[in-house]
């Protein structure tokens, strides 16, 4: 087989090894993702079923470009046609599949819909009537239910909100049931309880997918860990592939010792190590590798290139967030100039917080651009109402996409009257939906005249549409064009303030949503919804724009060109309650790693940031990689003062510090003004 001569020996024992657990533990840019590639084209082509092999991957834009490298690789070798393609997706997207097919075990019904982060969000804002944040209850819930831990058998004493946070989780849990909503952590959750209480079906499960392997290996979390041994049941042909050292999902549950504990869990582990790193330079790989041999719980691996030494890094050190994105942008428009392929270029940050003066200068240089990481697209307000009339047009079920938009274009129906609705609904054992097509009479007694005979018009269009659509004749491309003419929710964006911000989201959508269709006219709109709703971060990457991105995103990616901003102590490495340093470090790690030749590190003296501008000292991280010289760093933090400083404050001008004093988090200071003593917060002075 042509394919196999181009795979080193190490990533070839791994390609034909066929049965059995085996471990592929190698750091960054070795060809672990394309080792696992090479595999699953190498089982297709000795015969085994493509149905039988399960591929597990980070994002569904990795899915679908190993599926067409492998089934490249595949058909310029078979002599024989390929039954069906091999199914390769992330977990959830899995999860989904398996629901489809198996949630009537559960006694629930398989039009259920998958809910986003952003109406998880909305349900628990409407279920929790205490002072605690609703995002902090919303990750407590997934917390929980990660861990297997229901409403009813949770037992933690050590949570001093833990009350409260049960209680939201039981009426949460109860609302997504009742109408039928499925959240991501569902997706994972489910399926493992299916196939925990359903030992024939996990055996069948098991036996249909005979190989099973997972890239990312080291992201994943215990319930992920749990499902796959379920997944295993009937044998242990399972490949993971991972690298302890990119492990930063920490803070999401993810946990290293899936990868570490790998061969202790499975008996006779096949361990392959890759060492050459194909992607980057050396001197990229030095500063990694010195960077991450700070960490201590960790496996040992030194990667070389066989790419040579190649240009130096940079460290562009500025004076503050503007200067910083206004040389970078120029250095872009220069390389853009050069004709360098724009997906070749990125810009990486820890926080999100640190793109908008990129994006800015950005702008300014007419640079496009793809910000990834930030509000998803499918999650913003305008687009998500047309979401939900699809969804309320598929699935009659769906009365929270429907309370979405009974009110939107608005059409005099206020929270009172839905109340009311849903209420006699429940009593008469109905859907909202069916209640109101059904029980005109009741209805018209229920609420005032001009919203009833609104809510009329509006089930009315809406039963025509789905009639329509039901047709076979029916082109499904133009149902966006039938909503819009319906229920013109353009133009009812088009009246906002914001419409200059609204309404591209909402034409982009439309034509996103006719292309789907277009090009794929089996496409269903169930199918479709899920789709978008399973789309991460990096599925969002466009190739005519360069990528604006966090570390975390950019994970399995590489560019040719590589700036990595904010190397500062505070904001990378991220201090503070709560952060790993260690992690940090494996995040400075994988954001080096991405690049192959030309990487730039930017440290800025300054930063505006959370309504105050403060002095800065360079990241640790850029000594720990050998970049810049030990002596001129020491890790005070910053904004810290001693008597002496000089220091400037925006109105006083420039004095001495006379005292220093400890106040919680912040210091208060008293500083001579030429002879003018005050008393001021260090947050208000920096120092000069
Ligand atoms: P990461 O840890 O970042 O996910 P990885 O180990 O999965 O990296 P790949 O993305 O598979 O690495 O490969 C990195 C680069 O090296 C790719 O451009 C790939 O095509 C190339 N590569 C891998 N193996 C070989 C090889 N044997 N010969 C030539 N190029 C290779
Ligand atoms: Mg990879």
């Amino acid at each position: 087989m042509n394919f196999l001569k181009y795979l080193n020996e190490q990533q070839l024992e791994a390609t034909k090894h066929i049965d059995g657990p085996m471990l592929i533990l190698a750091g960054a840019g070795t060809g672990k993702t394309k080792t696992i590639t090479s595999r699953l084209a190498y089982l297709i082509s000795l015969g085994i079923d493509p149905a039988s092999i399960l591929t597990l991957t980070f994002t569904n834009k990795a899915a679908s470009e190993m599926s067409l490298r492998a089934m490249k690789l595949v058909r310029e070798e078979l002599e024989f046609p390929i039954s069906y393609p091999p199914i390769l997706s992330t977990f959830h997207k899995f999860g989904l599949l398996f629901l489809k097919f198996h949630i009537d075990e559960l006694n629930r019904k398989n039009n259920f819909v998958i809910i986003d982060t952003d109406d998880k969000k909305r349900i628990i804002k409407n279920l929790n009537n205490s002072n605690l944040q609703n995002r902090y209850i919303s990750n407590e819930i997934s917390r929980l239910k990660n861990s297997l831990v229901t409403a009813e058998n949770s037992i933690e004493i050590d949570n001093k909100d833990f009350e409260t946070i049960t209680k939201v989780y039981k009426k949460y849990e109860e609302y997504l049931i009742e109408n039928n909503l499925v959240d991501f952590d569902d997706l994972l959750i489910l399926p493992y309880k299916i196939l925990d209480a359903n030992d024939e079906l996990c055996k069948t499960i098991s036996t249909k997918y005979q190989y099973i392997m997972v890239d990312e290996y080291q992201d994943t979390n215990d319930l992920q860990y749990q499902l796959l041994k379920k997944l295993c049941r009937t044998h242990n042909n399972l490949c993971v592939v991972g690298d302890d050292d990119q492990s930063i999902y920490g803070w999401r549950g993810a946990n290293i010792n899936n990868i570490l504990d790998f061969s202790k869990d499975f008996k006779n582990t096949k361990i392959i190590k890759l060492e050459t790193n194909y992607r980057s330079t050396n001197q990229i790989l030095q500063a990694a590798n010195n960077l991450i041999s700070n960490n201590k719980s960790r496996m040992d691996k030194k990667l070389t290139s066989n790419k040579g030494s190649g240009p130096r890094i940079e460290i562009l050190e500025t004076l503050d967030e503007k200067q910083e994105a206004r040389i970078i942008a120029s250095r872009i428009s220069e390389l853009l100039k050069k004709k360098t392929n724009s997906k070749e270029i990125a810009i990486l940050f820890r926080i999100n917080a640190l793109s908008r003066s990129v994006e800015e200068a950005l702008n300014r240089e007419r640079i496009s651009y793809k910000m990834i990481g930030g509000m998803r697209f499918y999650e913003r307000m305008e687009v998500k109402d047309i979401i939900s009339y699809l969804r309320v047009i598929t699935n009659n079920q769906d009365d929270y996409s429907l309370k979405r938009i009974i009110n939107r274009p608005k059409r005099g129906i206020g929270k009172a009257s839905i109340e009311k609705m849903s209420l006699k609904a429940y009593e008469n054992k109905k859907t909202l939906y069916d209640y109101i097509k059904d029980n005109q009479n009741e209805l018209s007694s229920l609420i005032p005249k001009k919203a009833f005979n609104n809510i009329v018009e509006f089930i009315t269009n809406l039963e025509m549409i789905k009639s329509n659509i039901s047709n076979v004749s029916y082109d499904l491309s133009e149902l966006c064009d039938d909503i819009e003419d319906t229920y013109e929710i353009r133009k009812y964006y088009a009246l906002g303030s914001d419409a200059t911000e609204k309404l591209p989201n909402i034409d982009e959508f439309y034509a996103l949503y006719k292309d789907k269709f277009k090009s794929n006219p089996e496409l269903s709109i169930d199918e479709f919804l899920n789709e978008i709703t399973l789309l991460n971060d990096q599925d969002q990457i466009e190739l005519q724009s360069i990528s604006v991105m966090s570390i975390h995103a950019s994970k399995g990616l590489e560019f040719t060109h590589l700036f990595v901003i904010g190397y500062e102590e505070g904001f990378f490495p991220l201090l503070g309650e709560g952060s790993d340093l260690e992690e940090e470090r494996r995040l400075g790690y994988v954001a080096i790693t991405r690049s192959k030749e030309y990487l730039t590190l930017s440290t800025s003296k300054s930063r505006f940031y959370k309504g105050r501008r403060s002095d800065l000292i360079k990241s640790r991280f850029l000594q720990e990689s050998e970049l810049v010289k030990t002596t001129s760093i020491n890790f005070e933090q910053p904004n810290q003062f001693k008597k002496g400083d000089l220091v400037k404050h925006k109105v006083f001008g420039i004095g001495r510090v006379t005292e220093v004093n400890k106040m919680k988090k912040e210091y208060k200071l008293k500083i001579n003004f030429g002879g003018n003593i005050k008393d001021i917060m260090s947050s208000f002075l920096y120092k000069v």
